[in-house]
């Protein structure tokens, strides 16, 4: 009967639900040793000049090394974030990173800014302009050495603290940028009273290029009219290149130049190279 198959419908969404609600769960309590047992660690992708060629940054992309293998953090943020556990994994990228741009300054006499992602949720907490402030403070780094990544989620949801927030954070003078720029829904008479310093164009704008390039083209201008640094993140061949070259686009990043890398393996490649000496003087 009609009835009996609705209630076989319920027991097997039931079911459902369960299963993920136990598969959540079991994730949460699996992140939690994480971070207790330190199976983080942070790759690092480089973003160039692609005028000049030159690396000016890089960003910082969180990696869990579990049972011998790389987890993605497409596969746990998620989950982090339904959970709250991404505050403190937040809090420990941020603190590894101000950590990182600290050991390069000291190891080879290097400063190179890091940018790190920030959650929705993380950026809501209301502990979050402290802890990076303690943190840069900590580590004796300078406020413009750290850039911080949200999306447009972030910033819309109340975008009032928001507002307040980014006023703190930028008038300490660390950098700002909206990161994934034209996937959200950010309103653009909003985007003007935003303190930010820089927009990052969505690889999906970036990966259309140079047959569908309208919304690169308008992000580009916006960038420009607004007088932010734009960055266009994945790019992957030379055509794309080419065609944000020629439109005076600043800064880039992707498979092209650079996959993110491990911290020795972008020390070697990128910071290494730049070692400059430090002469001790012995009297
Ligand atoms: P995102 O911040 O937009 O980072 C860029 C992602 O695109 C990275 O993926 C990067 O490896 C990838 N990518 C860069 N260049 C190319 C390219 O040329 N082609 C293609 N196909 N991909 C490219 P990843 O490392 O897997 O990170 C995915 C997302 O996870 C990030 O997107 C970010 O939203 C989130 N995420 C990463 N690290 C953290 C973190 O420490 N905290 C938080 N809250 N989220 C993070
Ligand atoms: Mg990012
Ligand atoms: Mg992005
Ligand atoms: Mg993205």
């Amino acid at each position: 009967s009609a009835k009996a198959s609705g209630s076989n419908q319920w027991a097997f969404f039931k079911a459902q639900m369960t299963e993920r609600a136990a598969v959540r769960l079991r994730t949460e309590a699996s992140l939690h040793d994480a971070l207790k047992n330190n199976e983080f660690l942070l790759h690092f992708q480089p973003k160039l000049d692609i005028k000049t060629g030159e690396v000016v940054s890089c960003e910082a992309l969180i990696r869990w090394q579990k049972d011998g293998r790389l987890i993605s953090p497409i596969s746990f943020i998620p989950v982090a974030e339904e959970t709250g556990i991404v505050i403190p994994i937040g809090r420990w990228v941020i603190e590894q990173s101000c950590k990182t741009i600290r050991d390069w300054q000291i190891r080879y006499n290097f400063s190179l800014p890091v940018a790190i992602n920030v959650a929705p949720q993380q950026f809501q907490d209301a502990s979050i302009v402290p802890d990076i402030k303690q943190a840069s403070l900590r580590y004796q780094i300078a406020p413009e050495l750290l850039e911080i990544e949200i999306t447009e989620t972030s910033l819309m949801s109340d975008i009032d603290s928001a507002i307040i927030k980014l006023k703190q954070l930028k008038s300490a003078g660390f950098g700002i940028a909206v990161d994934d720029f034209g996937t959200g829904y950010s309103s653009l008479s909003y985007l003007r009273r935003l303190p930010i310093t820089t927009m990052k164009i969505d690889r999906c704008f970036v990966s259309d290029l140079p047959e569908e390039s309208a919304i690169a083209s308008t992000i580009l201008m916006l960038g420009k009219q607004l007088n932010l640094n734009i960055v266009a993140e994945g790019i992957e061949n030379e055509q794309q290149l080419s065609w944000l070259q020629e439109r005076d686009c600043q800064i880039g990043q992707g498979f092209y130049f650079s996959q993110p890398l491990s911290k020795e393996e972008f020390e070697a490649k990128y910071i290494e190279p730049n070692h400059t000496l430090v002469k001790t003087i012995h009297t």
